[in-house]
């Protein structure tokens, strides 16, 4: 399980059967691409000053070793829960590991606008909860239904979940 198994469990149960199923859109989505240039222009120096790493398969891009501080950035606040949760669940992944005393901070450089993730009791009860619903929807061999909000249009499985259906 990952990071983006948590984000897209906020976002749609739908896309996080499809995404885990090996049904993968993103190399088609502008806004994936635009994420993806977001992450490589906006801070060119990040490279230098934070660390990847990889955990339990669990691949963090930017991780402050000296102030235990995970950094996620994004394009977009609209699903700031799913983009909080993601970062939630990379700090239970250090906590997992014997790192505590690990925060976050989610950050929109376009937005200019930054907030701190941190994990409290009550969401290391959430994220076991999450961890069992994640198995239980991937495992199914039912696809959810499509949820038909303003998400969908950003999405990278828009045409795969509405083309066929308008057509
Ligand atoms: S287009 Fe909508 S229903 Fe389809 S996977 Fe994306 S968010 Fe879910």
């Amino acid at each position: 399980m990952t990071g983006t198994h948590f984000n897209y469990y906020h976002i749609c149960k739908r896309k996080l059967w499809l995404f885990s199923n090996g049904i993968t859109m993103e190399h088609t989505s502008e806004l994936v691409y635009d994420g993806k240039l977001i992450h490589e222009n906006s801070y060119p120096q990040r490279p230098e000053k934070y660390e990847e790493i990889e955990i339990d398969g669990v691949k963090i891009d930017f991780y402050d070793t000296r102030n235990k501080v995970v950094h996620e950035i994004k394009r977009s606040d609209k699903v700031e829960s799913a983009h909080e949760w993601q970062v939630k669940f990379y700090i239970h992944v250090l906590e997992r590991n014997g790192i505590s005393g690990v925060t976050g901070i989610l950050e929109y450089p376009t937005l200019r606008h930054t907030s701190k993730v941190e994990l409290t009791d009550d969401d290391r009860k959430t994220i076991a909860r999450i961890e069992q619903d994640i198995e239980r929807i991937i495992s199914s061999d039912d696809c959810p239904p499509v949820i038909n909000t303003g998400i969908c249009r950003n999405c990278s499985y828009y045409e795969f979940c509405y083309v066929a259906e308008e057509q």
